[in-house]
């Protein structure tokens, strides 16, 4: 299997898309960006643009900005990805949305070409089985924001073959991230313990015990994390974090997962984080 890269596609161009798609063209991958909404595009390429500012003034690097946004092809039909070398798919966390993509993916991308799903919680296992192509579909768990974090659960899947892990660990070195195998497991190694945690923060808030900013402080300050539970909730998103705490009660059949109902009625009213303008937190 080759290890080189002209051109990977990305579906879903949501928080994690725009992320993923702003890293590659970063390291001077072309990509074909892929989302059924043209407006998801359109906010995906201004967060793309605001990122790599943010980044050119962070680093204090020179980022050629228009250079790496040209590197960045949009299309609202998977059919554009007919001739990549590898997909990362980003799509909602839903089990219906990523059943019609990779039943669609497998009969439009190349027979060489690896899949990699960046999930919250769904099993590698399962989505590999909706093609005819398993040895080839791996797991990618990129963290939030992509561009600014260096490690990657890589999952392997029951079929995940040793070269399609190679191939997926030489993708993210190019783009100057780790690889960390993992088994294929609900949540795998970092939501299953995160998702647990934040729905276990949002039951304090729910419950009265505390305010959302005097649990994040306590986090912060007692135990260095850089952000608290729910500020990182506010990031992930709250629609994501639900349907990522439901995934993870459904397949472990464990009442430890149960959502709660705040977070349910949040997610109801339209709060779902930074990317909606509010939380746990307003945001300009
Ligand atoms: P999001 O809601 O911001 O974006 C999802 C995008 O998928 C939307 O733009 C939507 O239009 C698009 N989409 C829906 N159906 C589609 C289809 N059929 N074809 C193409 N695009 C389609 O979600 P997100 O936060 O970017 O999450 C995407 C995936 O990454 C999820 O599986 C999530 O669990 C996972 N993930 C999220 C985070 C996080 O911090 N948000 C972290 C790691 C992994």
């Amino acid at each position: 299997m080759s290890t080189e890269f002209k051109s990977v596609g990305v579906v879903g161009a949501g928080v994690m898309g725009a992320g993923v798609a702003q890293s590659l063209a970063s390291g001077g991958i072309e990509v074909v960006l892929v989302d059924v909404a043209p407006a998801a595009l359109e906010r995906a390429m201004k967060d793309v643009r605001d990122g790599l500012r943010l980044q050119r003034m962070l680093t204090k690097r020179v980022v050629d900005v228009d250079a790496v946004l040209a590197r960045i092809r949009r299309s609202t039909d998977l059919e554009a990805l007919g001739a990549v070398d590898f997909v990362v798919e980003n799509a909602t966390e839903r089990w219906s949305v990523k059943e019609s993509i990779y039943r669609r993916l497998d009969a439009i991308a190349p027979a060489a070409c690896c899949f990699a799903a960046n999930t919250s919680a769904i099993p590698i296992t399962r989505i590999g089985a909706l093609t005819g192509r398993a040895d080839r579909v791996v797991g990618m768990h990129f963290m939030n924001p992509v561009p600014m974090k260096p490690v990657v659960e890589v999952i392997r899947g029951f079929h995940t073959s040793p070269a399609t892990l190679e191939v997926a660990k030489a993708l993210l070195a190019a783009i100057g991230k780790e690889g960390i195998v993992v088994e294929d497991a609900p949540g795998f190694v970092s939501n299953r313990v995160l998702m647990l945690t934040i729905n276990e923060a949002i039951f304090l808030v729910h419950e009265g015990v505390a305010e959302a900013a005097d649990v994040d402080k306590i986090f912060k300050t007692c135990f260095g994390h850089k952000m608290g539970p729910l500020e990182t909730a506010d990031l992930i998103g709250l629609d994501t974090i639900l349907l990522s705490i439901e995934v993870l009660h459904e397949s472990f059949a464990d009442s430890k997962y149960r959502p709660c109902p705040l977070l349910k009625k949040m997610v109801d009213a339209g709060l779902h984080g930074r990317k909606s303008g509010r939380g746990f937190y307003p945001y300009a």
